[in-house]
């Protein structure tokens, strides 16, 4: 907590807005350590009256932030990312305690927070439009206006990445932020947009609710102050936050769940392909939106890698998140070990068998061990829904179709991987596979250049990259008459 003290100079806990620490008045939250299963703060909801405050404090600052130079802006937001990169080790310490995952995947992860904001500070002053040579006399160009205050909410799996992610291009196309974080987690984007502000950008222009979803969330995307919302989190959510904006009229984009598939042809180099299977579901405790839950193996090599991928997730060692030698931590709630734990038993009580795990480890702390079940179909709940924790379903296949077939024989569309080395088949089953990512012979790298967003129940919209930039930004149309004795029209 001495980060929380030091940069914020307040021992209380609550929402960011305008550049100071509100505390809420609605329903005490307590905050527990994943690891320990103690307590070790709480605050009180923030509810509709800070959120309403938010709003406000973001359109004021709306009108500062689009005041400066486009250059001004982009300088701004370097300097963001410059005070996140002296602050990483810091940042990354609290979001590993707070989130329960290992320390070095909590730097990995602030760095690349580091990344976005110095990425789209590239991008702040080169939005261009276009000149489009209509058929009449006219000039008509095109610009890109953002859409003015917009609501984010994120999930309690990555907080501080999933906050710089939308943070960082929202404001780099000129818009304001109110975001909610999990009420799981809201430290980290706290301290976010405190360093944020403290780097240049003006009071008001990133503002943090700390508050739950049906309260806060709800209140916020039904503000008639919110010109857009941003959605990270679970489809069951996600469809609540898309009919909510529907009601306002204002659009949203939606970064939901997923089911990924993870294809192992027979001419794979099956030792890359078993260590990444691995890397694709166990790292962070499968706590990932991209996770490779369904592993699908050609018939020929099934059981070798899953006798292999056993062996090896056998000897990941789990432990306490800041403990150098920790691979994987415990799941971050108790609610969520929950659901892992009875989605796995009730495929156990099914045809499904475990090859490793399949219960709780016995220690304190939400510790649940890498799982591999085996027997399982594609119709089978838990190759169906998302399970959001270190849990595969091995699954073989006959041939190239089948293995397509199975792949997107999913509500789910987020991501993908084929492992094989012959690049005419990459090239093919990448180019059949219904997901917004796919990789070959790689799993779970991103990059803020390259975008990313789901197909299906996965979501809509994109985030990251150029496209990430355009959905924070609306196109206008302007037409200029350059012939004063041009005939006026009427109708289209
Ligand atoms: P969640 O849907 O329960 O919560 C997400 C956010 O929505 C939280 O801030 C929560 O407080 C808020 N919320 C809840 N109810 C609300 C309401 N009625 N109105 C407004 N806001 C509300 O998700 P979670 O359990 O925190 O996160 C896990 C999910 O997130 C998984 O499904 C995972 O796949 C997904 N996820 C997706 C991505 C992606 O980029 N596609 C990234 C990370 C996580």
């Amino acid at each position: 907590m001495k980060l929380w003290q030091d940069v914020l100079g307040t021992d209380v806990l609550g929402s960011y807005v305008s550049g100071e620490v509100i505390e809420g008045a609605g329903e005490r939250m307590e905050l527990v350590d994943p690891s320990t299963e103690v307590t070790y703060t709480a605050y009180r909801d923030g509810g509709p009256e800070v959120v309403h405050r938010a709003v406000e404090a973001a359109h004021r600052a709306g009108a500062q932030w689009r005041g400066l130079t486009a250059s001004e802006r982009g300088r701004i937001l370097w300097s963001v990312g410059q005070a996140v990169r002296a602050n990483i080790q810091e940042l990354a310490k609290l979001e590993a305690q707070t989130v329960g995952k290992p320390l070095k995947d909590a730097i990995g992860e602030t760095t690349k927070v580091a990344e976005m904001f110095e990425y789209y500070a590239g991008w702040a002053d080169k939005q261009h439009g276009e000149v489009i040579p209509v058929p009449s006399s006219h000039l008509t160009y095109t610009v890109r206006e953002p859409y003015g205050v917009v609501a984010q909410m994120t999930p309690w799996n990555a907080p501080i990445f999933t906050a710089g992610w939308q943070m960082a291009p929202a404001l780099a196309a000129g818009n304001t932020v109110v975001l909610k974080p999990s009420e799981l987690t809201p430290l980290t984007s706290v301290l976010l947009a405190r360093l944020a502000e403290d780097a240049g950008l003006p009071r008001g222009s990133v503002n943090v609710i700390a508050g739950l979803g049906p309260t806060a969330g709800q209140a916020l995307v039904t503000h008639p102050g919110v010109g857009k919302v941003v959605f990270v989190g679970s489809p069951k959510t996600g469809r609540r936050i898309a009919a909510a904006a529907g009601e306002q009229l204002i659009p949203c984009v939606l970064e939901l769940g997923g089911k990924s598939a993870n294809i192992v042809f027979e001419d794979a180099d099956l030792s890359r392909a078993i260590g990444g299977a691995a890397a694709a579901i166990f790292s962070g405790a499968g706590q990932s939106c991209v996770a490779g839950s369904r592993l699908l193996v050609h018939k020929s090599v099934h059981d070798e890698v899953v006798e292999r991928l056993g062996d090896l997730a056998g000897r990941i060692r789990q432990g306490h998140p800041l403990e150098e030698q920790t691979q994987v931590g415990p799941v971050q709630n108790a609610g969520q070990l929950s659901q892992i734990t009875s989605m796995v038993d009730a495929a156990l009580e099914g045809s499904a068998h475990a090859i490793v795990g399949g219960s709780r480890t016995d220690r304190t702390g939400f510790f649940y061990p890498p799982t591999i079940l085996s027997g399982v179909t594609n119709d089978d709940p838990i190759a169906r829904e998302e399970v959001f924790g270190p849990v595969v379903v091995a699954i073989p296949f006959e041939d190239e179709d089948e293995a397509v077939r199975l792949a997107n024989d999913s509500s789910f569309g987020l991501a993908g991987s084929v492992w094989t080395n012959a690049v005419d088949r990459a090239h093919r089953v990448a180019g059949q596979i219904r997901a917004g990512t796919v990789w070959v012979n790689s799993y779970k790298t991103i990059n803020v250049m390259a975008p990313f967003g789901g197909f299906g129940a996965s979501g809509f919209g994109r985030s990251s990259g150029r496209d990430g930039l355009l959905d924070y930004t609306q196109s206008k149309a302007v037409w200029v008459e350059t012939d004063p004795e041009a005939p006026l029209a009427f109708g289209y």
